[in-house]
C-alpha cells in the first residue's frame, strides 16, 4: 500500500477554549506522528481555502460525535467535486452514504449512540482493509465510487434541489400569491 496524509483544516471561535484546546492536541498528536504518519493542519479556514480543500483530496473524513452533525455540508461540497466520504452516520451521511458506492461508514449504524471506541476503530479498519487497497491497488474502482459521488449525491444534495422542495412544500403556491 501507499503512504497516508491526513490534512485538517477549521478554526476554532475565540472564546471557545475547548475548540482551541482540541486543535492543540491535533498538533501535538501530528508532531508525534511526523515518522508514521504526515498530518497537517491548515490554519486560517475560510471559503477559499475550504473549496481547495473539498475539491483537492482524495477522501472526506468527517467524524462527528451522533447526533450533533447539524447537516455536514462540506462533504456534499466534496462529493459535488467527486470526492467519497468516510463519515459516521450522522447529518446528511445517514441519506447520502451507500457502503461502498458513495463512500464508506464510520460504524454500521445510525442508530446507536456514538461510540468513540467502536468508531476509531471502524475508522482505522475501512481505510486500511478497504479504502487504502481500494486506492492503491484498484485505481479504476475508486474512480468509479468518485463519479457515484457525483451521480448519486451531487445531483441530490445541491441548492437547487432544496430551493424546489422550498417552493412546492413549504411556501404558498404560485396561484395562492395570484390569490
Ligand atoms: C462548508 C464550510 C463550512 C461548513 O463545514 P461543515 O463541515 O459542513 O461544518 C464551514 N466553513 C467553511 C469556510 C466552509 O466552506
Amino acid at each position: 500500500m501507499g503512504p497516508l496524509q491526513v490534512i485538517y483544516g477549521g478554526k476554532a471561535h475565540p472564546k471557545d477554549e475547548g475548540g482551541k484546546d482540541l486543535i492543540r492536541s491535533i498538533y501535538r498528536a501530528a508532531e508525534e506522528l511526523t515518522d508514521d504518519v504526515r498530518v497537517t493542519y491548515l490554519e486560517e479556514y475560510d471559503m477559499i481555502l475550504g473549496k481547495l480543500m473539498c475539491a483537492g483530496v482524495d477522501l472526506w473524513l468527517n467524524t462527528p460525535q451522533k447526533p450533533h452533525e447539524a447537516s455536514g455540508t462540506s462533504g456534499m461540497k466534496a462529493a459535488m467535486n467527486g470526492v467519497p466520504s468516510l463519515s459516521v452516520l450522522d447529518g446528511w451521511w445517514i441519506e447520502g452514504h451507500v457502503e461502498g458506492v458513495t463512500g464508506w461508514s464510520i460504524g454500521e449504524s445510525w442508530e446507536k449512540e456514538s461510540n468513540p471506541e467502536g468508531e476509531s476503530t471502524s475508522l482505522y479498519d475501512k481505510l486500511e482493509y478497504v479504502i487504502l487497497p481500494m486506492f492503491y491497488g484498484r485505481p479504476t474502482a475508486y474512480a468509479k465510487v468518485m463519479q457515484s459521488a457525483i451521480t448519486l449525491n451531487g445531483s441530490f444534495f445541491n441548492a437547487q434541489r432544496m430551493m424546489t422542495q422550498y417552493m412546492m412544500n413549504a411556501y404558498p403556491t404560485p396561484s395562492r400569491i395570484i390569490g
